[in-house]
């Protein structure tokens, strides 16, 4: 495997918080600790209503926004949600799917990230799509069974010309804002078990390409152990997002 072949790419996943007032107000301290970290792409996923205003901060700076969801459909009868043609009309490019918290409160199936992931790409969105197993799965010890089998749904039907635009997250559910971090090895033996999903699906080259970020608990004291091991090429960060200071000290330990 060659690290070289793949982006590194960290994500903040802010989830519900921040009002579009707090949202420039936080994008104005992140531009600060992303200016000139050219090794890695740097993404805030943001609340659908604070979407047009983080667009409008991060203009001009290396800062890339996403939403948090986006709906399979192209329009009609669905009342809350969100197309993907909106969100590029935005000015938005990335957008996760199928985050842990989306299966666990909204009723998010593999079927539906599939679907999901889909309409996103062939909109022309880059989708952050979420994997990971729940903590008894992992205690039982089916941990690889359960994220070949979410990445071989989610990823579905896709081309490999497709996969371009595919950045897979590990988020074993059991450390997601729990404080509770995979260790490095933990997280790269993970990670390298989708990329050898990938592999089986498409090919080598196809998963030598694809970027596999670790989510759960990343913060400004683990980041660089994680972000060290050969199979991680980034992070998805929740908490630890939100804070300025803690995102940049993450973004550091990608350089
Ligand atoms: C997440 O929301 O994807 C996440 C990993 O959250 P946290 O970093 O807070 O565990």
């Amino acid at each position: 495997m060659n690290r070289n072949l793949r982006k590194t790419v960290i994500a903040g996943n802010w989830k519900m918080n921040k009002t579009p007032a707090e949202a420039v107000k936080l994008i104005e301290e992140l531009k600060v600790v992303a200016e000139n970290k050219k090794n890695c792409d740097i993404i805030i996923c943001v609340p659908f209503v604070d979407l047009p205003a983080a667009v409008e901060a991060c203009k001009g700076t290396d800062i890339k926004v996403g939403a948090q969801n986006v709906h399979f459909e192209k329009s009609g009868a669905f009342t809350g949600e969100i197309s993907a043609d909106m969100l590029l009309e935005l000015g938005v490019n990335y957008v996760i799917i199928g985050h842990s918290e989306r299966r666990q409160y909204f009723g998010e199936t593999d079927d539906t990230v599939n679907l999901r992931t889909k309409a996103a790409l062939e909109a022309g969105l880059t989708v952050i799509l979420c994997i990971g197993e729940l903590l008894n799965e992992r205690e039982d010890g089916i941990t690889a069974e359960v994220l070949s089998m979410q990445t071989k749904k989610a990823l579905k039907g896709l081309t490999a010309e497709q996969m371009k635009k595919v950045i897979i997250a590990y988020e074993p559910v059991w450390a997601i804002g729990t404080g509770k971090t995979a260790t490095a090895q933990q997280a790269d033996e993970a990670c390298g078990i989708v990329r050898d999903t990938v592999a089986s699906i498409f090919d080598k080259a196809v998963a030598d390409a694809t970027t596999i970020q670790y989510g759960g608990s990343m913060n400004a004291k683990n980041a660089a152990e994680l972000l060290s091991m050969e199979n991680v090429d980034g992070g998805l960060i929740g908490g630890a997002s939100l804070k300025a200071p803690d995102f940049g000290v993450i973004i550091d330990a990608a350089q």
